[in-house]
């Protein structure tokens, strides 16, 4: 049990937040069971993080793990850096001490951002998606995992055959889903380009017959639509995922940018998700997101850092690139937080759980402070939103358990 004097930011909608002062937060057993404002005398056994801003922990909607150490290692297109710095990386995993390190300083290093939720893709081997969720199991991580899936126009070393691709991820998912309540299984087929039909019709197939969750990416760069194009014969990319039954509600696709009203309408009318990674969108110069073409539709969608090709995993950056990445259009404060936290739980149907604190929820939470001399009020969202890097992370916790502190 612990109760926790501080300031509160706290995601209402798109549009709205609220600022509470000096509330105390009390945490049983992982949820969080009260929260009212601070009275003197009232509560004698106390923490005192007065200094300190509560925010439900951040949510990452995409990022590779495997792609971790590869930050910020430039080359001005999707594909040529795809086969410069990616695919090399990534086959780096498939030796099983290298992959336990790096998803052990992964974890940390979300944990240090303030992220409590995180849909990752790892290496291409069953060892690495594994070992990811043995680790994220241990340190007490809130993820949904998926072994990238390849088998076609890939390296020799990162491509699976179909049957092996499938039949590892369904083992793994057999393995991982329903075993903790902080982690699922998700199939995460690369993109097009590197999975052959008859591979996405099958995780299709399987994915709907068990309600499980899918990733994948979606329309980032027009060299990579071209190749779609050209691979699969259809009129756009969409529907090549459409054809191959993988447009879901329980599908996320990354980036979503060259849409068409009509790819637009598939989406929506099949009710699929969307990450959309600004920062990633431009480090590769992939494009702008059509962001108010795609709130018009009422297309759900999150946040994702896309490390590595997002530079950090801090998802208060992410949400300043949400504003900076759109040339016309304002990004409110309310809006970029709601797409960190409760529009990304709403949309994994987590909204019960987690995505805001409230009574009830469960306890993910992140203490942040701010810059010296910068007092805490009803601006601090808007501050830390365009210089969140500035401000400390002080403790992390998922589900009532620390998993940072500073
Ligand atoms: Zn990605």
């Amino acid at each position: 049990m612990r109760n926790i004097l501080c300031n509160i930011i706290n995601p209402i909608s798109a549009e709205s937040y609220e600022y509470l002062p000096q509330h105390i937060i009390s945490i049983d057993n992982g949820i969080i069971t009260r929260i009212c404002p601070f009275v003197d005398g009232d509560i004698l056994d106390y923490e005192d993080y007065r200094d300190a801003v509560a925010l439900p922990g951040f949510i990452d909607l995409h990022v590779h793990l495997s792609q971790y150490r590869i930050r910020g290692m430039y080359e001005p297109a999707l594909i040529p850096w795809l086969n410069k710095y990616v695919f090399p990386e990534e086959a780096h995993s498939i030796d099983v001490d290298y992959a336990t390190d790096l998803a052990k300083r992964f974890f940390n290093a979300l944990s240090r951002v303030g992220t409590t939720t995180s849909i990752i893709y790892t290496s291409p081997y069953e060892t690495a998606c594994d070992t990811a969720f043995e680790i994220a199991q241990s340190m007490g991580i809130r993820a949904m995992i998926g072994m990238t899936m390849m088998d076609m126009n890939s390296p020799i070393d990162l491509e699976q055959t179909t049957a092996d691709s499938l039949k590892t991820s369904i083992k793994l998912y057999e393995k991982w889903h329903g075993k903790s309540p902080l982690l699922d299984y998700i199939f995460a087929p690369r993109f097009a380009p590197t999975c052959s039909m008859p591979l996405m019709q099958e995780i299709s197939a399987f994915a709907l017959k068990h309600n499980a969750w899918i990733q994948t990416h979606l329309s980032e760069n027009p060299d990579e639509l071209q190749w779609v194009k050209e691979l699969f014969g259809m009129e756009s990319y969409t529907e090549v995922y459409e054809k191959a039954g993988l447009v879901t509600p329980h599908t996320i696709f990354g980036h979503s940018i060259h849409l068409s009203d009509r790819e637009l309408g598939i989406l929506k009318a099949n009710e699929a998700k969307i990450a959309h990674c600004p920062d990633s969108n431009f480090f590769l110069k992939s494009g702008e997101y059509p962001l108010q073409r795609i709130q018009n539709k009422a297309i759900a969608f999150g946040l994702g850092s896309d490390v590595g090709a997002g530079t950090t995993l801090n998802m208060l950056h992410h949400a300043k690139m949400m504003n900076y990445r759109q040339s016309e259009f304002s990004v409110l404060p309310a809006s970029a937080l709601y797409h960190i936290t409760l529009g990304s739980a709403k949309l994994l149907g987590m909204d019960e759980r987690i995505g805001s604190l409230q009574a009830g929820k469960e306890a993910d939470i992140v203490f942040l402070k701010p810059p010296e001399d910068y007092p805490l009020n009803e601006q601090s969202l808007s501050q830390m939103l365009f210089f969140g890097d500035e401000y400390t992370v002080q403790e992390t916790i998922v589900a009532g358990n620390k998993v940072y502190s500073l």
